[in-house]
């Protein structure tokens, strides 16, 4: 087991089996989040503890495979390389508010959408909630910063290994760790409904994103086959729910792939279905996957479908690109490192 997958109460029982007292608890998990990579950094403990805890306990912080920093915007990716030797990707990018950490779930995923370099790879496992800390933990030293706002928009499925990322979500909130605030987490999720109704109830202000990336099931099921597992219609009650309980706006992410879901006609159904809602679209010309053979929408269709959705009091942008030199997005460096 590794010690940054455990809560402070989790400690506090490990404490009481070595028979320390409670408050190493806190000491310890200090520590950890401060991505400490052996027992010898944590002075503040007596060194019998210390070797009781290295018996029992790993520590580890994913290493660094392979770093790019784009010269546009200092958007910087990492390929780290995790204890059995997979690889993630984590990128950072610098914000007006901070430094935002976009991170991954699992290795590969299975959700298999067609537009996507993670779902090259089908589902190898999911990451622990160490590994999914560690990326930031990571990039923060090699960096020097501090993270303020985390996105689960890396490879995987953030609700297809939920108890992992929720607990890794209330590790990283932790005041005596690293004290992300709740509000500053985003969850990014291609619908799977279930999970989404059950991370409502959690009652927790994190913010949810929502893959759409087509205005009707026809269209979403021939990009995305878990579309049809969920309906649109499904999706969308859900998403009400999570506005109705948390009275927040929700995020739908819309991927442009030319001549496949970016015509004036879907736009104006998109605009039908999202009426009234309290949402935000965000437009995301597809990034071209070369295995993938999608085409990004021309300018001029990018534009049409953004005005049709203002026009329709529909609040939506398109996506700036950050770190665009250097792949910055959707797995497609571990798929470099793979065929290479
Ligand atoms: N599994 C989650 C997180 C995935 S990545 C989800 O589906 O939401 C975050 C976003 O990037 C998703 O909206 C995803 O559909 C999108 N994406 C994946 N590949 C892309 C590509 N080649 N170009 C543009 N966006 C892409």
């Amino acid at each position: 087991m590794n010690l940054g997958n455990l809560t402070i109460e989790e400690l506090k029982s490990v404490c009481a089996d070595l028979g320390e007292p409670q408050y190493r608890a806190k000491q310890i998990f200090a520590w950890v989040a401060k991505g400490v990579e052996s027992y010898d950094e944590m002075t503040n403990l007596g060194k019998e503890l210390r070797s009781k805890l290295n018996e029992k306990y790993e520590i580890f912080v994913p290493e660094i495979e392979q770093k790019y920093v784009s010269e546009l915007d200092g958007t910087v990716k990492y390929l780290l390389r995790l204890a059995d030797g997979e690889y993630v990707e984590t990128v950072i990018m610098n914000y007006k508010y901070g430094y935002s950490a976009c991170v991954s779930t699992q290795i590969g995923c299975r959700m298999g959408c067609s537009f996507c370099a993670s779902a090259l790879t089908s589902l190898r496992r999911n990451l622990e909630p160490y590994e999914i800390i560690g990326q930031i933990l990571r990039a923060q030293k090699d960096r020097n910063i501090t993270v303020s706002h985390i996105v689960f928009m890396g490879m995987g499925e953030p609700l297809d290994n939920y108890d992992a990322v929720l607990k890794s979500i209330r590790l990283m909130n932790h005041p005596e760790g690293l004290g992300i605030g709740m509000r500053h987490f985003t969850i990014s999720t291609c619908g799977l409904v279930e999970n989404m109704v059950k991370l409502v109830n959690e009652g927790l202000p994190i913010t949810l994103a929502v893959s759409l990336h087509a205005p009707n099931d026809a269209i979403r099921q021939r990009i995305m086959p878990i579309a049809r597992a969920y309906s649109f219609d499904r999706i969308l009650d859900a998403c009400r729910t999570y506005i109705e309980k948390t009275n927040r706006r929700i995020t739908f992410e819309y991927t442009l792939i030319d001549g496949v879901n970016d015509a004036p006609e879907h736009a104006e159904q998109l605009a039908d279905r999202l009426h009234g809602m309290l949402c935000h679209v965000n437009l995301i010309p597809v990034n071209p996957v070369k295995e993938r053979g999608n085409v990004r929408s021309r300018k001029e269709n990018v534009e049409t479908f953004l005005s049709i959705l203002q026009r329709r009091h529909i609040e939506a942008t398109v996506r700036r690109e950050l770190g665009s030199d250097i792949n910055a997005s959707c797995g497609q460096l571990r798929n470099q490192r793979n065929n290479g």
